[in-house]
C-alpha cells in the first residue's frame, strides 16, 4: 500500500476530480425531520433510495414519531415497509431505535455519535448519515462503494469498516468528509462497479492502481 503521503495526494486528486461531476445534495432521502432521516436511512440498507423515498412518502403520514412506530404490532410495521426488503430485520432495527429515542432523548435525534451509537439498530454508517445531512457535522460514511473504491484505490487496506472510516479520515480535512464519501458512492454507483468496473470510462483512471487497461 502507499505511503500516507501518496495517500493524501491521491484523496486529494480523486476529490478533485470527481467533485465537478456529482451532485451536491446531501442525501437523494426525502425527509422533513432528523428522525425522519434516521429511519429513512435504517430503511435504505439493501435498498435504493428512491424506492425507500416511494415507501415513506405514506409512511411519515402514519408514523410521526417513535412512539407512533410501537403503538401498532410490528406485524402491521413490516407489511408496512415491506417494499424495502429485509422488512424484518428492518422492523425490528425501527422499534429498537424509536425505544431507544424515548427511553434515552425523549423522543428526539441526538446530534453525537456517542449518542446516536446508543441506539439499537444504528451504527457508524447510519450515525455519519444522518450527522452530515440532518446537522452538518461531518463524518466518513462508509457504506459498500466507499469501502470497495477506497480498497480498488488502495487508499485503505482494510477491510473492516470502523477502520476503513479512520483511515479516510487521516487522508482529508474534516470539511472534505462528507463529500468526499458522496463522490465514492456515486462514483461507485456510476462507473466503478462492483462488477465490470468501466475503468475505460473513469476519470480516475491514471491515479488508480486497480485499472486493468
Ligand atoms: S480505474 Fe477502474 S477500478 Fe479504478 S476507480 Fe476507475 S473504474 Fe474503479
Amino acid at each position: 500500500m502507499p505511503d500516507l503521503n501518496q495517500r493524501k495526494k491521491r484523496a486529494t486528486a480523486v476529490f478533485d476530480l470527481l467533485d465537478p461531476l456529482y451532485t451536491r445534495q446531501k442525501t437523494a432521502l426525502t425527509y422533513k425531520t432528523p428522525f425522519e432521516l434516521l429511519i429513512s436511512t435504517i430503511l435504505s440498507a439493501q435498498c435504493t433510495d428512491k424506492q425507500v423515498n416511494t415507501v415513506t412518502r405514506t409512511l411519515f403520514q402514519k408514523y410521526r414519531s417513535p412512539g407512533d412506530f410501537l403503538s401498532v404490532p410490528v406485524s402491521e410495521l413490516e407489511a408496512d415497509i415491506r417494499p424495502t426488503g429485509f422488512f424484518r430485520n428492518k422492523a425490528k432495527s425501527i422499534r429498537g431505535c424509536a425505544q431507544g429515542l424515548m427511553d434515552l432523548y425523549q423522543g428526539q435525534v441526538p446530534a453525537t455519535m456517542g449518542e446516536l451509537l446508543k441506539l439499537p439498530g444504528v451504527g457508524r454508517k447510519t450515525a455519519n448519515c444522518v450527522l452530515g445531512a440532518a446537522f452538518d457535522i461531518p463524518g466518513v460514511v462508509v457504506d459498500t462503494h466507499v469501502k470497495r473504491l477506497a480498497l480498488r484505490l488502495e487508499l485503505t487496506e482494510n477491510k473492516d469498516p470502523d477502520k476503513i472510516e479512520a483511515d479516510l479520515g487521516e487522508l482529508l480535512p474534516k470539511k472534505r468528509w462528507r463529500r468526499f464519501s458522496d463522490l465514492l458512492i456515486y462514483h461507485g454507483r456510476a462507473v466503478c462497479k462492483a462488477r465490470n468496473p468501466d475503468h475505460g470510462a473513469c476519470v480516475l483512471l491514471e491515479h488508480c492502481p486497480s485499472n486493468t487497461i
